[in-house]
């Protein structure tokens, strides 16, 4: 199975919070060849596609996925060889001291080392020894205040069905939106959606509450999250996309996480390849989660991550970061579903009562003995 090209390129490019001007150029150029695609930016940099083909069912959702990943930022040579530079993220302190780095200045990759941790956020609170904002890193070349860096990884490589990549949060989820309305847009299928490239994830959904702000996306809209989330025991990675109820700030709403379990339900009777998950993934939090406390509708779909935030647990250093490429098509493959379904979203949706009501019916003499 190859690579799909959206994440080989996507994958590649440098990007962190407030520098995503590489991933966001890239879809800015795929949008523009995709007929019935338009795409539109925000007061704020974030991206908004629209596909519809009439006629539409039900309520357009709208899909979010963040374009950054904790990553570095260049703020200043402090000599020759030197440079201060932001880290933005979540990452743990001690992955840091001598981990390697590379710096996109001027269109090119220049090699660096961390040295030094100047500034760092006590975290105790999560048990975290602290979250560094701060370091000065040796590099080879001179790189220009606001370049972005990245861990010194590989570019992105399959390995049977496991995706390597630098940082697959959550440019995997962007790519799986972009796939998605290039999908749409080569068969000209009939429905309607909206995804939202949102930027500055990592430092606390900077972008996603900016977009909401500026009203780019209407407060009826309902939103689907998307995340590469940290793969437990019990969502292991390959068993398939996991529909998210709630995360580690919110529950998500009954309504829309019933209609995507309703159509990966469909999908997996039509496909019988097609496997899901459901878990309340609380491990972190998600950009539903800033939705929802501004009063939208909001669920969340995941592919279990490996490596969250480039940190390998066992080997305690830092790694590339993997999902399973199997995962990530079926994810497609449910939101293409989702848009195309012959119903749509209501917002009614409630769990089943009749099985309930025959249940009862069966019983209710019982009960009134
Ligand atoms: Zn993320």
């Amino acid at each position: 199975m190859p690579l799909p090209r959206v994440l080989g390129d996507l994958l590649k490019l440098p990007t962190a919070a407030f520098v995503e001007h590489e991933v966001l150029a890239y879809i800015r150029k795929s949008c523009a060849r995709m007929k019935g695609v338009t795409l539109a930016p925000d007061a704020y940099g974030n991206l908004l596609a629209h596909y519809r083909r009439e006629p539409v069912r039900g309520r357009p959702v709208c899909f979010v996925a963040h374009t950054d990943h904790p990553g570095f930022v260049a703020l200043e040579m402090v000599d020759r060889r030197t440079v201060r530079a932001a880290f933005r993220g979540g990452v743990k302190a001690e992955y840091f001291p001598g981990a390697r780095v590379i710096f996109r200045s001027a269109g090119r990759w220049i090699p660096a080392r961390v040295v030094e941790l100047t500034r760092i956020k006590p975290l105790k609170a999560i048990g975290w020894t602290g979250r560094p904002e701060e370091v000065l890193l040796k590099v080879s070349a001179p790189v220009a205040a606001g370049s972005p860096g990245m861990w010194a990884l590989p570019d992105p490589r399959l390995a049977g069905d496991t995706l390597h990549a630098r940082g697959c949060d959550d440019v995997a989820g962007s790519a799986a939106m972009l796939a998605l309305l290039a999908r749409l847009a080569r068969r000209q299928a009939v429905g309607e959606v909206y995804c939202l490239f949102t930027r500055a994830e990592e430092v606390g959904f900077v972008g996603a509450i900016g977009a909401i702000r500026a009203a780019t996306v209407p407060p009826d809209m309902p939103i689907v999250s998307i995340e590469t989330s940290s793969a437990r025991p019990t969502t292991p990675i390959g068993a398939g996309p996991i529909l998210r109820t709630g995360d580690r700030m919110a529950v998500f709403t009954p309504a829309l996480t019933l209609f995507l379990e309703r159509v990966a339900r469909e999908l997996s009777k039509r496909r019988k390849r097609f496997r899901f998950q459901r878990a309340l993934m609380d491990g972190g939090a998600c950009e539903a989660s800033a939705f929802l406390a501004y009063g939208f509708e909001a669920t969340g779909v995941c592919v279990p991550l490996g490596n969250y935030h480039n940190m390998d647990v066992t080997r305690q250093r830092i790694a590339a970061e993997y999902i399973s490429l199997a995962d990530w098509k079926f994810m497609v493959d449910w939101f293409e579903a989702v848009v195309c379904d012959e119903v749509g979203y209501s917002g009614q949706e409630r769990v089943d009562r009749q099985a309930m009501d025959a249940e009862f019916d069966c019983m209710e003499h019982l009960l009134r003995s």
